[in-house]
């Protein structure tokens, strides 16, 4: 698998593999690059960023507080669609609380005033 560290401005291309069972990153510039090619390979997890529809109209900006398995970003979307937000909503308001099930928490990242 071919990626970009992310955790600097460098940006080094990492290429990683498993030979007999290891994962082994190359490319990377220093340690936290085989670390964070390593978290991708094996287990890779995103901070999701959407809109949800507000009874009232409009949409509200929302992330997950945490970033969650890039497996389970489809069914959070599925979730984000369906879901109506109701009342006013400040910038940082839990929403929801885990809708997908792997812990995270769904804040509002804009107010929306009624
Ligand atoms: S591997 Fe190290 S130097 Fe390269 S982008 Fe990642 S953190 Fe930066």
């Amino acid at each position: 698998m071919d990626t970009t560290c992310i955790m600097c401005p460098m940006g080094c291309a990492l290429r990683v593999e498993e030979t007999d069972g290891k994962v082994v990153v190359t490319g990377n510039g220093c340690p936290r690059g085989a670390k964070y090619g390593e978290a991708e390979f094996l287990h890779p997890e995103r901070v999701v960023t959407t809109l949800l529809k507000h009874e009232r109209g409009g949409v509200v900006s929302v992330k997950t507080d945490r970033p969650i398995p890039k497996s389970k970003i489809g069914e959070f979307l599925s979730w984000a669609a369906s879901y109506r937000v109701s009342g006013a909503v400040a910038t940082g308001d839990a929403l929801a609380e885990d809708p997908v099930g792997c812990g995270a928490t769904v804040v509002a990242t804009a107010d929306y005033e009624e």
